[in-house]
């Protein structure tokens, strides 16, 4: 596997060089690396189906409607065009309630009780059950541990991820959401709180996350090392990528 220097864009001279020049196993090939952060959803769990198309189904029962799962995509891929940041980057479930709402009228729901039901499914996504692991996650986590690197999550959601850890039998060192800091990712203050948390200096830290523009952008604006994870292979483009987690021990040199 070729390895690189993470946190920059390799030319493709830059890439056929380190190529040439790859060095052995057990060389960390990150260094000074102390810490791994990551971002939780997409990048460690997934929703499980309480969160998709039948559990829009479920909910717009309790409230009276009766939504199509077949028209869930392209619902959520509407919404999606929709979708705004906090202008100041602060945390607001309001943004999660319109969203899901915009879903649940795409499906079919009538004006009126799309709201409500709305603010129950986004509620949904507060619930640690309601995720799955990916298989990779447990092993690569123990194996990071193991080599000393502190692991810190950082996340845009309203749940505990600390708890969640804990829930999903988990080891971590630090752990933020936006709803406890107040700011999303990609504010520089997010990554900050864990990194005090963890008392590691920026320089020392990587960060793995699947969105370019909170978890890559929002890292190398610290300096930090970022690291996408590509699961569905929709970016291949992008350097540094991974499409599993099992490739990044060996990328730091493990
Ligand atoms: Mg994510």
């Amino acid at each position: 596997m070729p390895r690189f220097e993470l946190g920059t864009s390799p030319t493709r001279t830059e890439r056929a060089t380190r190529l040439r020049h790859t060095p052995k196993p057990g060389h960390r090939v990150a260094p000074m690396l102390r810490a791994v952060l990551f971002d939780v959803d997409f990048t460690l769990a997934r929703p499980g189906p309480e969160l998709g198309p039948e559990g829009y189904v479920r909910a717009g029962e309790r409230h009276g409607l009766r939504l199509e799962p077949g028209r869930y995509e392209a619902a959520r891929d509407g919404a999606l065009v929709d979708l705004r940041r906090h202008p100041e980057l602060e945390h607001d479930d309001e943004i999660w309630f319109r969203f899901t709402e915009q879903i649940v009228l795409g499906m079919g729901g009538d004006a009126e009780s799309a709201y409500a039901c709305a603010v129950e499914i986004t509620r949904a996504w507060e619930r640690h059950e309601n995720f799955e692991l990916y298989d990779d996650v447990p092993d690569v986590l123990t194996q990071l541990r193991s080599a000393g690197l502190r692991i810190g999550l950082v996340s845009n959601s309203a749940r505990d991820v600390r708890e969640f850890a804990r829930h999903h039998g988990l080891e971590v060192d630090a752990g933020i959401s936006s709803f406890h800091h107040g700011r999303t990712k990609p504010h520089a203050s997010i990554f900050r709180a864990v990194l005090d948390l963890l008392g590691v200096e920026p320089a020392h830290a990587l960060m793995v996350g699947d969105t370019i523009s909170d978890d890559i952008e929002g890292a190398r604006a610290l300096d930090m090392r970022a690291i996408l994870l590509d699961r569905e292979g929709r970016r291949p483009e992008f350097e540094p990528r991974i499409e599993t987690l099992d490739e990044l021990p060996p990328l730091l040199g493990l």
